[in-house]
């Protein structure tokens, strides 16, 4: 115990230590963090479909100012992951920006089954909203279903709303999802009339910045020539040769070969926009408007512009990973992105705006190709997984018509009608279970009792559990073999818990961010906890990751 005069005598050495410091002191107060700095504008980019190993794969024709801008001056992490099942585009999302798996942030596909509605949900729809800017139903749509707060509502709860978030996509979840429940606005493309769009959740009116967008009509432009490659079609040399029977044309083509002539294969919409790098460079052309129109940025408190390019998803589902389309994609996103880093920094400068870009999901190659390549992998069709389900239940209980539906790899059994045929619902569940763990393709079952009362600490009941929620999910869920996937035999898609579908890339630019890389595991999760710790903000309430301890240290 000390005396007390000692002690007052420390207490005065303290006091003269904090009221005048030292100059070596001083230097290190100086040299601390400081805790009201905040860039004036965070740009996150998603690109829809994005695989990790693209990033390397066309690194020798990027140019030095897109992707390699932010892989050589900024930080990497090489190895990020998703950590559930399914791996679709509105669970990933609301995943990088929640901080949450579906589990917990409830969007737990793109669509799923209301057992209460006995309908399908879309995760954005809401009929309670109204379209703004078109007489379609393209805007009928807000973040209701989402259950948790995002990074970007806590950016905005954390300074009384005083904060800018604006979402941007050709996809309406891919501008909702990431904006949150108080965003000034989101918007995206209806492809009926070539619009970009709101919703009365968000506005009565488009701003006059969009309305003067739309009426560039820049759809009309990008489909009056035929798309061409970007370089002389020899140096593809990194994708199968143009024809092949791994890829779909395009409605109304024979073959899905360059030229795509636009001209002549539209439709009386706007919908190939979307499916070509245009939809890409259209995303990116309002991005810039947006920071223009609503001078993001210019204020005194951190703006937050949430960017998704969706036209990479729908060209890599059309032609696959392996596609001359997929890699003149990329290469021309690779411009576009260029393009808008260079105008954030000639605009606010590179230290004063933090930038993150990561992916949604991957995808795998085509099971076909992979096939011809003596890599196991294959197609499989919904209706012959559904099919043989109800036959082999037909033989157990002489009747299958309890089962609701199949969507998203889950069986939805109707528990009413078990009830009324005094069937175990137990028993059924678990014979559904033991039933498709029979089918070809089918690499393992769980079901909900089991992730009801079990914690799977690892493996691909582990990321089924994370995908998991009880209202919105199924009762049996199926989980393919690596390389198998439920969709047509051209072209491909996502979902799974493999890495070709859960491993993405994420770098980080700009404001704070050092320049380096790391290969520690990194969860999708842990990007919207890295943002709060950064910016200082809270985390989103139901975020589970961890700040990346490289870019906080
Ligand atoms: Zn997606």
């Amino acid at each position: 115990m000390l005396q007390k005069r000692t002690r007052i005598f420390f207490l005065n050495i303290l006091f003269l230590m904090y009221s005048s410091p030292t100059p070596a002191l001083a230097q290190k107060i100086s040299g601390s963090t400081n805790y009201s700095d905040k860039p004036k504008l965070v740009v996150g980019i998603v690109v829809d479909q994005m695989r990790y190993d693209y990033l390397f794969r066309y690194r020798e024709k990027f140019g030095k100012d897109g992707f390699m801008k932010l892989l050589n001056e900024g930080f990497f992490c090489a190895n990020t992951h998703y950590n559930y099942i399914p791996t679709f585009t509105g669970p990933g999302h609301a995943c990088i920006y929640t901080g949450a798996t579906p589990s917990i942030n409830g969007i737990v596909a793109n669509d799923w089954y209301e057992r209460k509605e006995n309908d399908t949900m879309y995760c954005v729809q809401d009929k309670s909203v109204q379209t703004v800017g078109s007489t379609t139903q393209a805007g009928m749509m807000s973040p209701k279903n989402l259950l948790t707060t995002t990074i970007t509502d806590e950016l905005r709860l954390s300074d009384n709303f005083q904060s800018k978030v604006i979402g941007i996509s050709l996809k309406d979840r891919g501008a909702i999802l990431p904006t949150g429940h108080t965003a000034n606005a989101a918007y995206w493309f209806d492809g009926t009339n070539g619009n970009w769009i709101s919703s009365s959740y968000y506005m009565q009116d488009l701003p006059a910045w969009v309305k003067e967008f739309n009426s560039l009509k820049l759809p009309d432009h990008y489909l009056s020539a035929p798309w061409k490659t970007l370089l002389p079609m020899e140096q593809y040399t990194e994708s199968t040769a143009d024809d092949n029977a791994y890829e779909e044309p395009y409605p109304k083509e024979l073959k899905p070969v360059f030229p795509h002539d636009f001209p002549k294969i539209r439709e009386n919409d706007f919908e190939l926009v979307r499916k070509s790098p245009a939809g890409n460079t259209m995303t990116k052309e309002l991005a810039i408007a947006a920071m223009k129109g609503e001078n993001l940025g210019k204020g005194s408190h951190a703006d937050f512009l949430a960017i998704s390019f969706s036209a990479t998803d729908y060209v890599g589902h059309q032609f696959g990973t392996n596609a001359i389309e997929t890699e003149d994609t990329y290469l021309r996103l690779d411009k576009d992105i260029a393009e808008l880093l260079s105008y954030i920094e000639s605009t606010y400068g590179k230290n004063n705006v933090l930038v993150f870009l990561t992916a949604d999901h991957g995808a795998l190659q085509n099971p076909q190709f992979l096939a011809d390549h003596k890599i196991p992998a294959k197609a499989l069709k919904a209706k012959d997984v559904e099919a043989y389900l109800k036959s082999n239940l037909n033989t157990v209980y002489g009747t299958s018509d309890f089962v609701s539906c199949i969507l998203n790899d889950q069986v939805y059994l109707d528990q009413n009608s078990i009830a009324s045929k005094q069937l175990n619902p137990d028993e059924v569940e678990n014979t559904v279970a033991e039933i498709l763990n029979g089918f070809d393709g089918v690499s393992n079952t769980v079901t909900a009792t089991q992730l009801s009362f079990f914690e799977f600490a690892e493996g691909g009941r582990n990321l089924i559990q994370h995908g998991y929620n009880s209202k919105r999910c199924g009762d049996v869920m199926i989980m393919a073999e690596p390389g198998v996937i439920e969709y047509k035999p051209t072209g491909t898609t996502h979902g799974s818990g493999y890495s070709y579908d859960t491993h993405v890339p994420l770098l980080w630019y700009g404001w704070k961010i050092p320049q380096g890389s790391t290969s520690d595991k990194i969860t999708v999760t842990d990007i919207a906890a890295t943002l709060a710790s950064l910016l200082h903000i809270e985390f989103p309430n139901g975020c589970t990751g961890h700040p990346i301890r490289d870019l906080v240290k």
